[in-house]
């Protein structure tokens, strides 16, 4: 994976270089909206990483508690961001699967629930309790402690959403997360074998998912998979990446 150089001595350093750096095509700015840029700022990355002292280099780090976790290089979060952007409003419903260190969830957070504007529901799910566990704890020293709900479909807990919070699954993110559905976003941070047909049905009509999809390991592609008004899908490869696998969780 491409490193950018951006890395900064704090949070705010790192997401002004992740603004001023040019794209691979050249042609843009990895990070171009300003209100990617405002919601990036607010969850500060050091919160979501073992090791705070590199939190703010523009690399991905190993998390604990996962099977090979890594909570991803901030230029590839920004990028998975700003292709959600405009199904980020505030009010809108978004999925993250392989939700990790939480810190996508936190960004995501900030822009579907600005203070004093039409709040929305984060759902995070990933498959090690402990790692979710983990992630609720990052995001409650990131200020957000009022707004987080755990819960763990493998006890049997089922759980709607509410407005203006952040809920944290435990479960098997290919089935998504049928109570918190229809999904105007949904970032996948863990690449699938194939399409998972779920997540498609998830997705609310005019909704975006943003989704790796291929072999650990192996020749992978991000896909946007746009449904429209009608509820017809279309799928557009964006670019080459290699994810850790979205897969069984280990016994
Ligand atoms: N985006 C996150 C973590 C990415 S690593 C971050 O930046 O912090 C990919 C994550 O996918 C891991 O945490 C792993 O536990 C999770 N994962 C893998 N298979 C899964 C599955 N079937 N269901 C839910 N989560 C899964």
């Amino acid at each position: 994976m491409r490193e950018w150089g951006c890395s900064g001595r704090s949070n705010e350093e790192l997401i002004n270089n992740l603004s001023t750096l040019r794209d691979m095509d050249g042609i843009g700015t990895i990070l171009s909206s300003e209100r990617v840029i405002a919601a990036m700022k607010k969850a500060d990355r050091k919160h979501y990483v073992p090791d705070p002292s590199s939190a703010y280099e523009d690399r991905p780090q190993p998390i604990p508690y996962g099977d090979g976790a890594t909570i991803s290089a901030p230029h590839m979060h920004a990028h998975a961001v700003e292709h959600l952007a405009e199904k980020l409003q505030p009010g809108a419903r978004v999925l993250d699967v392989g939700s990790g260190s939480g810190y996508l969830c936190a960004v995501l957070h900030h822009l579907v629930s600005p203070d004093g504007e039409k709040k929305g529901k984060v759902v995070g799910i990933d498959h090690m309790p402990r790692l979710v566990q983990w992630s609720v704890e990052n995001l409650k020293k990131d200020g957000l402690k009022n707004d987080t709900v755990f819960v763990d479909t493998t006890k049997g807990d089922e759980v709607s959403p509410a407005d203006g919070k952040l809920t944290m699954v435990c479960g098997d993110g290919r089935q998504g997360y049928p109570p918190g559905a229809p999904y105007d976003a949904i970032h996948v941070g863990a690449a699938a074998p194939t399409m998972p047909q779920a997540l498609i049905d998830q997705l609310a009509n005019d909704g975006r998912m943003f989704i790796p999809v291929g072999p650990e390991y192996g020749l992978q592609h991000i896909v946007q998979v746009d449904k429209n008004g009608r509820g017809e899908v279309t799928k557009r490869n964006l670019m080459g990446v290699a994810y850790v696998g979205l897969k069984d969780r280990p016994a």
